[in-house]
């Protein structure tokens, strides 16, 4: 702007800052679908190589769906899958890391929310579904009043 311009003829929208952040946000974009590709392919890995006798059989790769970081909540990149009678797989982590978790969210019997199991295996997989055998499948209390569900802790779908 030259001295003694009018401040109203700037048309920011066409300023080297105004091409830069767009520039900043299609890198963005680009790198949240990235992580969120890389968090599907990790959730494959996974079961693929921990729960060959159960999960690998029958959650395919397409049904993981991938979450980019949120870096406000800090919450890392995920994926979560959908299985059916309103129970979700999320994992989180890489073979890389030793963060690396599957969990199981169960909604509760009470409909409150869902319990939320780290799974270890094919073997424990197993073992908490033969505990919920009633359809649909829910945990059920330990007793009435004791309700251990919390409210939907899936990742925000994006
Ligand atoms: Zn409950």
């Amino acid at each position: 702007m030259r001295f003694g311009e009018p401040m109203h003829t700037v048309d920011i929208t066409d300023s080297p800052l105004e091409q830069l952040l767009s520039l900043v946000g299609e890198r963005l974009a680009d790198q949240q679908a990235e992580q969120g590709e890389n968090a599907a392919a990790a959730a494959a890995a996974h079961i693929y190589e921990r729960y060959p006798d159960t999960l690998r059989l029958v959650v395919d790769e397409d049904d993981w769906r991938g979450h980019p970081a949120v870096s406000e909540h800090r919450l890392a990149p995920a994926a979560s899958a959908h299985i059916g009678q309103g129970l979700w797989l999320v994992h989180t982590g890489t073979s890389a890391s030793d963060d690396e978790e599957l969990r199981l969210l169960i909604p509760c019997a009470c409909e409150r929310g869902y319990v939320d199991l780290l799974l270890d295996g094919d073997m424990d997989l197993l073992g908490i579904l033969a505990d919920c055998q009633h359809q649909p499948v829910r945990m059920p209390h330990g007793n009435p009043y004791d309700c251990a569900s919390l409210p939907d802790s899936r990742p925000a779908t994006v």
